[in-house]
């Protein structure tokens, strides 16, 4: 086969798919079924990878894996400069392999490969970014318990985590999570998701490389149904850290409810982008168009909902649509265009069931609606819809494709009930030059995440999460790596203690 360097280098197709075994204490698994799967490239519909369709044996493998190097202290008992040492390490190596990385990103997901490249060197920066974190894991004192009494919280990594991860940004979102838990002490079993798994297989490669002792990463691929529900039910796990859809971040929520293990959920949204009169509307219709357009909307924090006042709506859907209109829709692999390819059939009809339903149920199509599924590859205009009805499926449901519902307003009373009217509170974006308006908004919007006048930005030290039926926990910044670590209060006896009985 051509060697993975060389064709990332061309950006050529392989001629044969691109096979990755799992990782399971330090070294490559197959696994006892033996079961590989192509996965096909959603831009260009030809197999382009295979990965191991693992069985819950494969997986109690790896758990026991993570529970050895967990119980023996390999990783734990390290210094946090150790520990950093090894992030550090890891963060190298991504930049040093960004090319293969990007490469077999784009194949899988169908992202473009300008933005691949983007997110791989994002991803390295967190693994910096953590490294420092491993050497400021403390707890704290408590000289205030009276003369006799002194108190120590101390802060230890919870165990063994779990980390499931979807398809969308598999790397960057596995990046979000893997070296907090690695940071904090912790070791891990990873199930990334079946469509995307060889960046989550190379990076478990890269670890070893960087020094991370056997066992303290481990990865299980195939389907989620079977080994992610295993790992969420598993009795040895100690954290499970899920990031997918609303649906199944419930069945995880039950299933972790064998040994109570910790929840950390990261799920769906429906965000809304609130633009009031005085925004600026130009800035906002190029953040709006590449809120919905871009990752071809299938961000957890696509801006997909925009409640705007009345007296701009007809100036700003006009201008949205202006920019849609330059966004070039097509082959992941040429660096021209912006927007890449839907995942999959399945979520590509999932989003033309969408845009289907708002034709149907009388919202005024603006710009987009066209799909193509031509040779196995699936590609879908930037979608805007008008007159969208607030209890409609298109305002109310997570569609993860670029269709945009517009809703007007009329008072801030109403863009707040509007905002606030989905299920979820992933994210939300409000535009205005008012400041005194802006935290009002901020203040009353459910979300874990606002942007004020910008949009899916931010970075490592801030936290990532969402209220409602978004989520449960946060990811990033120091209060990502708390969540892996569990308090432990010590309170020691200064001198004797008073009897009980004299
Ligand atoms: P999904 O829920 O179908 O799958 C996510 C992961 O869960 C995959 O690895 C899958 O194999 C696994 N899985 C499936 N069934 C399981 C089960 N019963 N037990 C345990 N694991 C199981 O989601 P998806 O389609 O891969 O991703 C899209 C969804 O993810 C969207 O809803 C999106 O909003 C959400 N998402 C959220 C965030 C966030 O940070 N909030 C980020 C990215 C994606």
């Amino acid at each position: 086969m051509t060697n993975l360097n060389e064709l990332a280098a061309t950006l050529r197709l392989p001629v044969e798919p691109i096979r990755s075994p799992m990782f399971i204490d330090g070294k490559e698994y197959t696994g006892n079924s033996g079961e590989f799967v192509a996965r096909k490239s959603p831009g260009h519909g030809v197999p382009v990878t295979s990965t191991v369709r693992a069985t819950v044996e494969d997986l109690n493998a790896a758990v026991a894996s993570a529970r050895r190097a967990s119980d023996d202290g390999r990783w734990s008992r390290l210094s946090g400069e150790q520990r950093a040492t090894v992030l550090l390490k890891a963060a190298q190596l991504i930049r040093d392999n960004v090319e293969t990385l990007t490469y077999l990103e784009t194949l899988e997901s169908g992202k473009p490969i300008g933005q691949s490249r983007g997110e791989i060197g994002a991803a390295a920066g967190i693994w910096e970014y953590a490294a420092g974190l491993a050497r400021v894991v403390h707890g704290d004192t408590h000289d205030t318990l009276g003369g006799d009494l002194f108190g120590l919280v101390v802060r230890q990594p919870i165990g063994v985590v779990g980390i499931v991860t979807p398809w969308n940004f598999p790397f960057f979102i596995l990046s979000e999570r893997l070296p907090f838990v690695l940071a904090a002490g912790c070791t891990a079993v990873v199930k990334p998701a079946e469509l995307t798994s060889s960046t989550t297989l190379k990076l478990a490669a890269l670890l070893i490389e960087a020094g991370l002792p056997d066992g303290v990463v481990n990865v299980v691929t195939g389907l989620g149904s079977v080994v992610g529900q295993a790992l969420a039910e598993h009795m040895d796990v100690d954290m499970i850290s899920f990031t997918g859809s609303t649906p199944v971040g419930r069945s995880v929520l039950a299933a972790a409810g064998g040994n109570m293990k910790k929840v950390g959920l990261e799920l769906g949204g429906k965000n809304p982008q609130i633009v009031f009169a005085d925004a600026d509307l130009d800035d906002a219709a190029d953040a709006i168009a590449f809120g919905i357009a871009f990752n071809a909307g299938q961000c957890c924090v696509s801006g997909s909902r925009l409640v705007v006042h009345r007296s701009v709506e007809q100036q700003l859907v006009e201008r949205v649509k202006a920019v849609l209109e330059k966004v070039r829709v097509g082959d992941p692999l040429d660096a021209a265009n912006h927007v890449g390819a839907i995942v999959e059939a399945r979520q590509f009809d999932k989003i033309r069931g969408f845009i289907n339903a708002g034709r149907r149920d009388g919202a005024q199509l603006v710009c987009g609606g066209t799909a193509s599924n031509e040779g196995e590859r699936f590609f879908i205009e930037p979608t805007v819809f008008r007159n969208v009805q607030p209890q409609s499926a298109l305002a109310q449901e997570e569609i993860f494709g670029p269709v945009l519902s517009v809703t007007p307003f009329d008072t801030f009373e109403e863009a707040i009930q509007l905002a606030n009217g989905v299920p979820y509170g992933l994210a939300a974006s409000i535009w205005t030059r008012d400041l005194q308006g802006a935290i009002k908004s901020f203040r009353e919007v459910q979300a874990g995440r606002i942007w004020v006048n910008c949009t899916i930005t931010g970075g490592p030290e801030m936290p990532i999460g969402g209220v409602k039926q978004s989520g449960i926990g946060r990811e990033t910044g120091r209060y990502g790596l708390e969540e892996y670590t569990e308090l432990k209060s010590v309170h020691i006896q200064v001198g004797s203690r008073p009897r009980w009985i004299a």
